[in-house]
């Protein structure tokens, strides 16, 4: 199946591989920041890396049968109920570490070919504007006008919600 654009770029919050994408960020220079990886809420276990240098990206996921086979581990078991992962004993994240590390990169982690994919805008904005409802500073492009004044998209749309 054909994924668009947006489809292609995945992670969110409150999302279980939270820190798989911490860790790509950190081993390829992708970051959030840079927009290079972006979050859209699809909430799949899968990203596309994008090199805005060359306008070229791959897509990288998860393989499946690696991420049943974590969630049977008993640091995941003990995760589920809400364990944050720092509070977990060595004695139980070990394994899993371990495990991972062990795996052939091919039974972890599904990597595409190369593909074209330039991102919509590689200008990096600065001039900003202050809204005069919540008097926070607005990148110009993300302000609107209401009643002849510059707003916030929030405040904007909390007025539009009276
Ligand atoms: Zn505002």
């Amino acid at each position: 199946m054909e994924m668009t654009k947006e489809e292609m770029l995945d992670l969110g919050d409150a999302h279980c591989a939270g820190c798989f994408g911490d860790g790509v960020q950190v081993a390829t220079g992708c970051t959030v920041g840079k927009g290079n990886i972006k979050k859209t809420h699809y909430g799949k276990i899968a990203m596309t890396l994008i090199s805005s240098k060359d306008n070229k990206a791959v897509r990288s996921y998860v393989v499946p049968a690696s991420f049943v086979k974590m969630e049977q581990s008993p640091f995941m078991q003990q995760r589920k109920p809400g364990v944050p992962a720092s509070q977990a004993s060595c004695d139980i994240s070990q394994p899993s570490i371990d495990m991972v590390m062990s795996m052939p990169d091919s039974a972890f982690i599904e990597v595409t070919d190369v593909f074209d994919y330039e991102l919509d805008s590689l200008v990096v904005q600065f001039k900003r504007v202050k809204c005069s409802k919540c008097q926070e500073m607005v990148i110009g492009k993300y302000a609107n006008i209401l009643d002849e004044e510059i707003v916030c998209r929030p405040c904007m749309e909390e007025v539009h919600k009276l």
